[in-house]
Parts: C-alpha cells; structure tokens; sequence
C-alpha cells in the first residue's frame, strides 16, 4: 500500500563509477599513433592466464599443461617379449640354422597379462606372445618365423642373441623421469603417454569462454531476408567466433545488436558472468554512431589507440565490469577486424590458456611480384602463398588493400607483414608473413 504523504528517500541518480585504471599505455609517435607490437604486449601484459583446474586426460588434448609431470612406473614396467615365439637361453640355440635346427623340448606357455609359470631350465624352451613376461632365467626371443611352431618339440633354424626381441624394463621411461614440464601444450602422442603412466587426470588451463558480439544497426542474421537496401549481412561475429574456436576458445557467438548505447550495455552486462573476454567488433571509429567507444567506459577501465596499422587503426580494450573481464573492441571492417584478430586476440587467447608462443610465428618467403606499401604504419596485405618442390615459399598478392574486401581475404592463405620502414618490396626479396592455414 502506498505511504502517503511520505516523501521517497533521496536516491542518487547518476553516480559516476570509478575503475580501477588500466597500466600505463605505451607512448604514440608524433602523429599519436602506437606501433601494432606495443599495443600487442600492452594487452598481454593486461591480461592474466585463467587458473588451472584438473581435466580427464582426453579432454586435455590441445591444452597447457600446469604440472610437472613425473613418472611414477617404469615402462616397460617388466622384461616382457617383443615377437610372439619362444623364450630360450640364447647359448642354447646359438649353432641353430637351417642346415643344422636346434630342437628343444617345450615345457610351457605366457601370454599378454599371464605370469610365467616357472623359470626356464637349461635346453628347453617356453612359447611366449607379445607382451608376456620373460620367464626368469630366459635372455632371449626367437620368433615364430625361425622355429616350426611346434607345441612339443620346437625346432630352431636361426640363432637369438642374448637380449634378442626382449624389451627390457624402464628403457623407455624410468620411474622419476620426467616427461612434461608446466607450460607444454598436449598433443595426441602426450594423452597417450600420460594413460600409459597411468594417469587419468592432468592438471591444464581451460579453454578461455570467448563471448563474441558484433555492433551495428545495419546488420542482419545469414539465413534471414534482407528487407532494406541498406542492410548486410553480419560476417563479423561468424568469421570472429570461427576464429577464436580454432585458437581454442570455447565461443558463445550472441550474434549482433544495433548502435544503441543501453542495448549494447545490457546485452555486455548479461554476458560478462559467462566470459573470459569478450570480443565486439563494429563502433570504434570516429563515427557518430560509434557507440561501443562512447558507452563502454561506463563499464570499466578503457583504452582506445589509434595503432600504427593498416588495416585495424582504431582499436578499443577494456577490463569490464567487477571481475574486470577484458573486453577487445574490434574494428567493424571485416579485414580490419580479421587482421586485428590475428595481431591481439589470438595472442590474448593463447595467453589466457598458457599457450605458449603466444604471438604466430613468422614465415619469411620470396615476394614473387613488386609490392609497394604506405611506410609509416604496418601494412597487412593479403597474399597467396605457394611452395615449390625444393620447399622454399613464395608469395604474391591477393586481390587489393580495401578492408572491406572478405572475398580476397577468403582466398588469401597469408598475411603479408610490411613494416613501418618499408615502402616498397622489389620481386625476389623476402617478405615475412603469417600462415593463416597453420594452426599455432
Ligand atoms: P564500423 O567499424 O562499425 O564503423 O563499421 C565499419 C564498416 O564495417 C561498415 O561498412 C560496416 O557496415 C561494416 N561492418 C561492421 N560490422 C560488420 C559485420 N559484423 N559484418 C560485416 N560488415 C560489418
Ligand atoms: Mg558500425
């Protein structure tokens, strides 16, 4: 029931929230511009790799590990057989050959998971299968194939030398080996090696939640008609959460919203609980409807550079929200965005999972044409890169330099990196690039 009379307590409307500020961003140049390295290790250093937590081996696949991992069995764990034959005493069957056999008397048989049911005595032998353990006293293998298979009486056309088809144990891995160190990235020979010790569960860093939102009133759903002469298709959030699945995020694409400030401020606030970072592209410009640049500082500690690069210039980060979430406010353009992607967001991610190198390696390759490049500012271009028999690269460009063009950036396979310094590439001189088909 209403209070008549009662004057509602005074509730501040507007209080302006304060932010712990982001560290000191890297100097600019005389034009206000940042180099694309400086601006790359500004973001490392504002980000933190996620905790580690324990995983099923499985799905640690791909994954840094966080522990160093010690052995605590030899393998083999036992001497055990390498051929299935017969275990003997290899002076007992050295004169064997085909023109004088050895015969000796079978006194018994091991399989894979069985014990050897007693030692060997001199002048006999012992049928044994792969994997089965060496009877004590035997010190050597001979396989089926140098034998008739006999289950009584075997005989013996070749000699086994001492230690011959007998994996011996710990000569694989000895028990306080140690076989990962913290940091290690775990490929499918890795999991395996980690069962064989026994392990069941490894200590990693997850897959960093990439929220992945694309701005503007002008984008519409694939799939969806468009209705106005003025709209397009929204590539952005598909190619960026593609992106960020191959770097190894786990991606929650929310699609796109319009340039409308508490929209766009709603939809981040109901997706920070589930993110490691956030990724927006679109309204960073110096547009009037750049919205992401003019609401996110309502939301936490921002920093927006202009980087020496072309393309990707205007660039947006923040540290959201209570948790401080990064935030990466990519630029609309979808090269710009895809080149930006390629320069801060995989290295991000790759930190984030303590994934080590984060930063792409570097391929150099022959230009295989002149190029010419706006010196001043990293110039990305797109190029076709190609290799000969002999294995050495060579690279030439794909279609223009326009960053709206996604079409030549579908058929490129390469980003070429043309530094500040330079203006002009002569054909045969190399070039560095980016292997976008290579997955690290
Ligand atoms: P903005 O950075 O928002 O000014 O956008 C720059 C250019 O990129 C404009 O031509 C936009 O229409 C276009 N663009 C922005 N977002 C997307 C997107 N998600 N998909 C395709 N094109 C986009
Ligand atoms: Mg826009």
């Amino acid at each position: 029931m209403p209070l008549f009379g009662r004057k509602k307590p005074e509730v501040p409307t507007s209080v302006a929230p304060t932010w712990a500020p982001l560290p000191e961003p890297p100097e600019v140049d005389d034009r206000g511009l940042r180099s694309m390295v400086a601006h790359r290790d500004y973001l490392l250093s504002c980000v933190e790799e996620l905790p580690p937590f324990g995983q099923n081996i499985l799905d640690a696949l791909d994954l840094a590990i966080c522990e160093d991992v010690i052995s605590a069995i030899d393998m083999p764990r036992f001497d055990n057989s390498a051929m299935d034959g017969y275990a003997v005493r290899a002076e007992d069957v050295a004169s064997a050959s085909a023109a004088t056999p050895v015969s000796l008397p079978v006194v018994g048989e091991v399989a894979a998971g069985q014990s050897a049911p007693h030692r060997l005595s001199p002048g006999t032998a012992m049928k044994i299968m792969t994997g089965a353990p060496v009877p004590a006293s035997a010190d050597a293998i001979v396989p089926y194939e140098n034998t008739d298979r006999s289950p009584t009486d075997v005989r013996i056309v070749a000699p086994s030398a001492e230690g011959q088809h007998i994996r011996r144990v710990g000569e694989d891995i000895r028990a306080g080996d140690q076989l990962f160190a913290a940091g290690d990235q775990l490929g499918p020979r890795d999991i395996g090696v980690l069962a064989g010790l026994g392990r069941d569960k490894v200590l990693v860093r997850p897959r960093p939640r990439v929220v992945v939102i694309a701005t503007g009133s002008e984008l519409v759903d694939p799939g969806l008609e468009l209705t106005t002469d003025e709209q397009i298709y929204d590539s952005n959030s598909f190619m960026l959460a593609a992106a960020a699945r191959e770097a190894g995020a786990q991606v929650f694409r929310i699609g796109h919203v319009g340039d409308d400030p508490e929209q766009v401020k709603q939809l981040i606030a109901d997706q920070l609980v589930r993110a490691d970072l956030v990724l927006t592209s679109g309204g960073v410009s110096q547009g009037d409807y750049d919205i992401v640049k003019a609401v996110m500082p309502e939301m936490g500690a921002c920093d927006f550079a202009a980087v020496a690069m072309q393309p990707g210039k205007p660039q947006g980060f923040g540290l959201i929200g209570e948790d401080r979430t990064p935030m990466i406010m990519l630029p609309g353009n979808p090269v710009s965005a895809f080149v930006s992607f390629e320069a801060f967001v995989r290295p991000v991610i790759r930190k984030l999972m303590g994934s080590r190198p984060y930063v792409r390696r570097q391929v150099s390759c022959r230009a295989g044409q002149a190029i010419r490049s706006q010196p001043g500012r990293m110039q990305f271009a797109r190029g076709l890169v190609t290799e000969s028999a002999d294995g050495s690269r060579q690279v030439v460009l794909a279609g223009g330099h326009g960053s709206h063009l996604l079409g030549d950036l579908a058929r490129a396979n390469a980003l070429l990196l043309l530094p500040p310094e330079v203006d002009q590439v002569a054909e045969g001189d190399n070039v560095d690039v980016w292997l976008l088909d290579e997955i690290a």
